[in-house]
């Protein structure tokens, strides 16, 4: 099957599995599990933070993130379509009694700073307590300039605010600027990785941040059922993500500038061309009956989710050929 539906859906290749296999393992509730210790020290090393947590999913670091700087009755300012506002089951609300306040994104993906400083609330017993901004790079595909990550340091410095970063594809958003991942991530206090999208992992994230901020979320962690017993075969399918897989994004972002092209070309299709990493937008002529498309489409072994506000999104088991025969087949559709 051709995927367009998303990078979550990429498999483990052989030597990733073969890794997995042979991965020492241990009890990781009792700290006894050695390649997850060997993971979250690799990762603490490599982004340059005190102490890393291994996390079931994206949705789950994120939400230990919150947890570990908000209790409750505590606020979050994030954005309108940020992932942890709008795509995790309110998890912060429900789970944290956290609450969120979310702001309508700008165009490119960020807050506007005189926004975000008119949302903060005032000490008095009558408001939840702004404790955190929260923000998402690379956002619906868009990259974060470092210049607006570096104001947004000073911001939440004024204010008096922690900042999180959800960064399910951060590594998209650096290897798009050609830097190294520390010139995003030192801005914030915490960040969330995603190692089962792009990367090619199959399962799991990471939660980056202080020691003490760590040792909150991997009580809460615990807390949650998120406590993993031998989880190194995981964990060592993550460090080889880490290891292999970050400078090969380059050409999921070239295949998407390709596939945007190509559909552009398409009568019919209203392609985004100012996206620039691993994901395509586009809209589709109110004619089309898009689900019958992604039915006949399937059938030819392309799945796509069908809407008529398209996303298509390239990753590892993608290549340039398998764009052709996507686009051909739906040229023959339309
Ligand atoms: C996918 C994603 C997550 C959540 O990851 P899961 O592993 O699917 O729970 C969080 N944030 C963003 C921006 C994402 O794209």
């Amino acid at each position: 099957m051709i995927d367009f539906r998303s990078d979550t859906v990429t498999k483990p290749t052989k030597e990733m599995r073969d890794i997995m296999y042979s991965a020492p393992v241990g009890d990781d509730v009792y700290g006894d599990d050695e390649s997850v210790n060997n993971l979250e020290n690799f990762a603490s090393t490599r982004f340059n933070f005190e102490a890393a947590l291994f996390c079931s999913s994206g949705t789950q670091a994120n939400l230990l993130g919150l947890m570990a700087h908000c209790e409750r009755g505590d606020e979050y300012i994030c954005g309108q379509n940020a992932h942890n506002y709008k795509f995790e089951g309110g998890g912060a609300a429900v789970l944290g009694s956290i609450q969120p306040q979310p702001i309508e994104n700008e165009q490119n993906g960020s807050i506007n700073f005189n926004k975000i400083a008119a949302a903060i609330k005032p000490d008095d017993s009558h408001f939840a307590k702004t404790r955190l901004l929260s923000l998402e790079n690379t956002i619906g595909g868009k990259v974060l300039s470092l210049e607006y990550l570096a104001q947004a340091r000073d911001f939440v410095n004024e204010h008096n605010l922690a900042l999180h970063l959800d960064g399910a594809r951060a590594f998209n958003a650096s290897v798009e600027l050609e830097v190294d991942i520390k010139q995003i991530t030192k801005h914030f206090d915490s960040v969330s990785i995603c190692l089962s999208k792009g990367l090619g992992a199959p399962v799991g994230s990471l939660l980056l941040g202080s020691s003490s901020l760590i040792n909150k979320a991997r009580r809460w962690r615990k807390v949650l059922g998120g406590g993993m017993r031998q989880a190194g075969m995981l964990a060592a399918a993550g460090q080889y993500a880490l290891e292999n897989n970050i400078s090969r994004l380059k050409d999921d972002h070239a295949n998407a500038r390709y596939l945007a092209k190509c559909l552009s070309s398409l009568e019919g299709f209203n392609v985004d061309m100012s996206n620039t990493t691993n994901m395509v937008y586009a809209s589709c002529d109110e004619d089309f009956n898009i689900v019958d498309i992604a039915a006949k489409l399937k059938q030819q072994g392309v799945l796509i989710s069908p809407s008529k506000q398209l996303r298509l999104v390239t990753h590892l088991g993608i290549t340039r050929k398998d764009i052709d025969t996507f686009i051909n087949a739906l040229s023959a559709h339309i």
